[in-house]
């Protein structure tokens, strides 16, 4: 009855192995839905890495509110990705230890070494990304404050670079050129999306420093042969021209069936964009033809033995429904179809690790 992750287990793990393998210094992130597989798994995962002897000593939540997830199911450090701000609630003390803050302002800094002096923390120095981060200027400040800091640790200093087509070299070396100017002690670079080969290159550019590469995506979800998706068939009706189905009473276009799948809204299965080309012309060509697109049903996520099928209507909270139009193969109550989801803003009623 349910939306399922399917995980080939051996094939994942070799996968993720073979990232820790490759990556030494890994920072597994954890965040959000947990790429799909929740962020308990994914502390369990990290923490199985650690137990075989991989360079992995901390994991990345994105909040302070994630932290309680995976705190209990893995034993190491846990660096908060998104920076402090003093409106942060106080971390438990029993955690307090492990927990790696990112200091992305001045103000801040002054603030979390006034309320925690032994503070860990990583500075975060700005990118093209515009997102978070410190001048070189302040970072330079920061340094001459942590140095009437002794108690604090410093692990390193941060960046956020964007997904992008180009190389990152130069603005890496920007900001490290900046970093070593700040005179702050960082000897350890914290990055994300940067190649395996711009990785290689600063390293050999920049000996003093340790890279640290936070990494999700390519982690969790760089094998996607290893994962499979499906949904239940709940019920399957056959209609003809003119019957009316539906929340929104509806009438189908032609003969063929309404089926009722696993997975709606609060799976976050969406409705996808309408299919094809929607130039006036190219909609009366679909309507002269009988297409179902051009009287309005768009695109499902939903695949039925390799062809993507159409939404009947929107999807409903738990379950959606599909036409299928005469003359296809339809699938049994029971049967499971495939489904093309963003792993990252789906919810599974189910991950099955087989293996
Ligand atoms: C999410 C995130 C990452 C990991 O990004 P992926 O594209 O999933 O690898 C790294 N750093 C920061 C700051 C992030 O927010």
């Amino acid at each position: 009855m349910s939306l399922t992750l399917t995980v080939d287990g051996p094939r994942w793990r070799a996968h993720l192995e073979d990232v820790a393998r490759t990556h030494p210094g890994l920072v597994p992130v954890a965040k959000g839905n947990g790429y799909g597989f929740t962020l308990g798994r994914l502390a369990r995962k990290t923490q199985w890495l650690a137990d075989r002897e991989h360079d992995v000593t901390t994991l990345a939540v994105g909040t302070y509110d994630e932290l309680p997830e995976v705190a209990s199911r893995w034993r190491g450090d846990v660096l908060v990705l998104t920076p402090w701000r003093p409106f942060v609630e106080p971390v438990d003390p029993a955690l307090a230890r492990r927990v790696v803050h990112t200091v992305s302002r001045y103000d801040d800094l002054r603030a979390l070494l006034a309320a925690e002096p032994e503070a860990r923390l990583v500075l975060e120095h700005a990118t093209s990304m515009r997102r978070h981060g410190m001048t070189g200027r302040e970072l330079w400040d920061a340094g001459a404050l942590l140095r009437k800091h002794p108690g604090a640790r410093v692990e390193g200093v941060a960046l956020h670079l964007p997904l992008q087509q180009g190389s990152h070299l130069g603005e890496v070396n920007r900001i490290l050129t900046s970093t070593v100017a700040a005179d702050a002690g960082l000897t350890t670079a914290w990055v994300s999306h940067l190649t395996d080969a711009e990785l290689k290159s600063l390293s050999a550019s920049w000996p003093d420093f340790t890279f640290r590469p936070r990494i999700g995506t390519s982690l969790w979800l760089g094998d996607r042969g290893a994962l499979k998706v499906t949904a239940t068939v709940l019920d399957v009706h056959p209609v003809e021209r003119g019957d009316v189905f539906g929340y929104r009473g509806r009438t189908a276009p032609k003969s063929g069936h309404v089926l009722v799948v696993s997975g709606g809204t609060a799976h976050g299965i969406g409705l996808e964009a309408p299919t094809g080309d929607q130039s006036v012309k190219a909609r009366a060509a679909t309507l002269a033809r009988g297409g179902l697109d051009a009287i309005g049903f768009v695109r499902s996520p939903y695949s039925i033995e390799g062809k993507q099928r159409l939404f009947a209507e929107p999807p409903h909270m738990q379950a959606s429904m599909l036409f299928v139009p005469q003359g296809a193969r339809v699938p049994e109550v029971g049967d499971q179809v495939d489904v093309r989801v963003r792993y990252t803003a789906t919810t599974f009623d189910r991950i099955v690790v087989e293996g």
